[in-house]
């Protein structure tokens, strides 16, 4: 199955359960422009190496297309595809007035220097600036870009159309990138995490998380969550799988990571070896997928003893899985609810690139953590109503926002 036919499964079982007409539905499900370029670039040694990169925008009927780009060998068309398509229902569950968008440049970013990635993503912009803006399409950092890439877009784009910082979100806080931004998505994870865990009469105090990732997303997860009181307990990324019974440091975690040429967990002092295998299967409250999606396979899901999963990555748990875990009575948060802080705070910065006026920290994080809990309360209130599981109940709201806007804009 591809990852789109995946993304397309969640689609259509909450489709079923509402009154969506074939051809809404149909428009729904198409995406409205996919841009494949080659984005050829001279190495530091002379050579030239050409990589496969793509734009595709899902739906924008709510506004302009809004998703991330990421550097990584297995972004296709497909994935890239899938991507996006989330992102239009992420945009919708939180109310963000965004349609969704993805990109993405079939390349190993390890095997790059500093000159070259910057090469790379300049040539990218040359190729996709005519479909990019910041009232048409806003990409953002996701997989292996960051602030740094964002300001090289920026620069880049100015040399076509002129400076608009809000052409990309997630730039540095110097060039115009909002204050809690880089944190944003793991807040949101740690946020909905609490309040799933006091839904069950559970407590975030003394809860064990694995997380899998260690980058942005779990790594701010993981420090949020233990400022309130829970233990990382299990932790794995590209290069290696650790575990402490007594708890990680996660702040000296997150240092040594920063400092590790391999930019790893690996090597951490005073944590046992582990696998990947035993992460998943860990006896613990709460699993945090914060790496790449397909990960929670079946196989994977019955090994599976957490009792809340917060989706950190987007598309971490393949239908299938997803199917099982619910039958298990685990309480999994979507990707599209989970992980909507970034994008959330991506639109403040948005907002205040427009306005050119800036918020203080505190009121990010405040405006941030009210539309989450709206969110939340909504898809909880939709699942509790129907009687159907959050993935689920978060895709009958989104289906509904961005049908209704579809039929209001017509063809
Ligand atoms: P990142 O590049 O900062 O970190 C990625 C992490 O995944 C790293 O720890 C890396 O070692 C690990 N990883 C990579 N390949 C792996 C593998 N094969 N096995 C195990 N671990 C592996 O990326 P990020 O921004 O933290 O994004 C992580 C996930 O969260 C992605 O799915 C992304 O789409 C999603 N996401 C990110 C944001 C955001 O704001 N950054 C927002 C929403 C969703």
């Amino acid at each position: 199955m591809s990852h789109f036919d995946d993304a397309l499964r969640y689609f259509t079982d909450a489709a079923r359960l509402m009154d969506v007409s074939k051809n809404i539905e149909k428009l729904l499900v198409t995406p409205q422009r996919s841009l494949k370029v080659e984005v050829a670039i001279e190495r530091d040694n002379g050579s030239i190496d050409v990589f496969p990169g793509y734009r595709i925008q899902h739906n924008g009927a709510r506004g302009p297309y809004k998703g991330g780009i990421r550097y990584h060998p297995e972004a296709n068309e497909d994935e890239v595809n899938a991507l996006a398509s989330l992102m239009t229902w992420k945009t919708a569950v939180v109310g963000i007035p965004f349609g969704g968008a993805k990109g993405g440049i079939g390349v190993d970013p390890r095997t790059l220097s500093e000159s070259e990635l910057q090469r790379l993503t300049r040539k990218f912009v040359d190729q996709i600036q005519m479909v990019i803006g910041p009232n048409l399409d806003i990409p953002a950092p996701d997989v292996n870009t960051n602030s740094q890439t964002m300001a090289w877009i920026v620069d880049q784009y100015a040399k076509y159309r002129g400076y608009e910082p809000g052409v990309v979100t997630g730039k540095p806080v110097e060039l115009y990138g909002s204050k809690g931004r880089t944190e944003a998505t793991g807040r949101g994870v740690a946020l909905t995490t609490k309040w799933a865990l006091e839904d069950m009469g559970r407590s975030v105090k003394g809860a064990r998380v694995a997380v899998q990732g260690f980058g942005n997303v779990g790594s701010w997860a993981a420090k949020i969550l233990e400022s309130w009181g829970a233990k990382l307990v299990a932790v794995g990324d590209h290069a290696a799988y650790l575990e402490n019974k007594e708890g990680f440091d996660t702040k000296l975690l997150s240092e040594h990571v920063a400092k590790s040429p391999e930019r790893s967990v690996k090597g951490f002092p005073g944590a046992d070896a582990s696998t990947m295998e035993a992460l998943f299967a860990a006896d613990v409250d709460v699993l945090i997928p914060a790496a790449l999606g397909g990960v929670i396979t079946a196989d994977i899901a019955k090994t599976i003893r957490a009792k809340v999963i917060a989706e950190g990555a987007n598309g971490p748990t393949l239908p299938d899985a997803h199917k099982i875990l619910v039958d298990k009575g685990v309480v999994i948060i979507p990707d599209i609810l989970a992980n909507a802080g970034g994008v959330t705070v991506s639109y403040f910065e948005w907002v205040q690139n427009t306005q050119r006026f800036y918020w203080e920290e505190d009121e990010v994080n405040l405006k941030l953590e009210l539309r989450m809990r709206s969110a939340y309360d909504n898809v909880n209130r939709i699942a509790k109503g129907k009687k159907i599981d959050l993935r689920t109940a978060a895709f009958v709201e989104a289906i509904k926002e961005v049908g209704k806007a579809t039929a209001l804009r017509g063809i």
